[in-house]
């Protein structure tokens, strides 16, 4: 048995320019709506998947410390990740493990939290699944990502020894497949989950993080190597063709999920 749900934990707002980097305002806003100004409004759709023993939680939202320094984004409607899973019927203790996209704070900011000043981890029973490679450049990160990473977030969960580091493609367990990317950031983790029903769950954080990135050529203007965000989609395109995909979007407000049969 595995079973899925989306938890949608707030939204904040970019410039439509900056999510689709080379296409023209008059294109992008037929595809994804903005106001007058071209703002849009973007989520942060986390994954909860769970089975008989385990319960995975695919990135986890900026989490609600600190976000007064990041007033520039506007975030709204935000909701507790620690809420969503409860209401799912499950403790955050019980959450067996936690596969971070990549280690931008709108993904997973709300690894850590705060009780009186003091941070703590949110998910204290759970490995932490990250690239080696991400890690590498949260650790020592280059200029255009410096602002994208906050030591806040995943220092305590390194501290507690819950940081689990893959080096290449990784079978979480049979049937849930993490593979490497890079392209937007260095070392993505894309979950590529099995369903009973035959279906192909996807999770591709911010390779894909709208409906409208599915074009080829619509890429952030935040990717540090677009031409391998662009190689990135092909990829995932080649390896799901003739299967029935269910794709989750993280950042898509208005369309968190859609099926997908090429
Ligand atoms: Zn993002």
């Amino acid at each position: 048995m595995i079973r899925y749900r989306i938890l949608n934990t707030g939204f904040f707002i970019v410039e439509g320019g900056i999510m689709f980097g080379a296409i023209p305002k008059r294109a992008w806003k037929k595809i994804y709506n903005a106001d007058d100004e071209g703002n849009c409004l973007l989520a942060m759709n986390c994954l909860l998947v769970w089975t008989k023993t385990r319960v995975i939680l695919l990135d986890t939202g900026v989490g609600g410390k600190d976000l007064g320094k990041l007033s520039y984004y506007q975030f709204l409607r935000m909701k507790e990740i620690t809420d969503l899973i409860r209401l799912q019927g499950f403790k955050p203790e019980q959450v067996t493990d936690v596969v971070l996209s990549h280690l931008h704070f709108d993904h997973c900011g709300a690894c850590t939290h705060s009780v009186n000043g003091q941070l703590e981890i949110t998910f204290p029973n759970a490995r932490h699944w990250v690239s080696k490679t991400q890690w590498e450049n949260y650790m020592n990160p280059n200029e255009l990502e410096i602002h994208s990473f906050r030591q806040q977030d995943m220092m305590p969960v390194w501290k507690y020894g819950l940081v689990q580091l893959i080096d290449g493609d990784y079978e979480l367990f049979k049937g849930f497949n993490l593979s490497l990317f890079d392209g937007h950031t260095k070392g993505q983790i894309v979950s590529f989950i099995e369903l009973e029903n035959k279906e192909l769950l996807l999770f591709s954080g911010d390779v894909i993080p709208t409906k409208a990135n599915l074009h080829d050529a619509w890429i952030s203007a935040y990717d540090i190597e677009p031409l391998k965000s662009l190689d990135a989609k092909k990829t995932i395109k080649e390896w799901t063709e003739g299967e029935r995909v269910r794709h989750v979007f993280y950042h898509d407000a208005y369309e968190a999920e859609t099926i997908i049969t090429q």
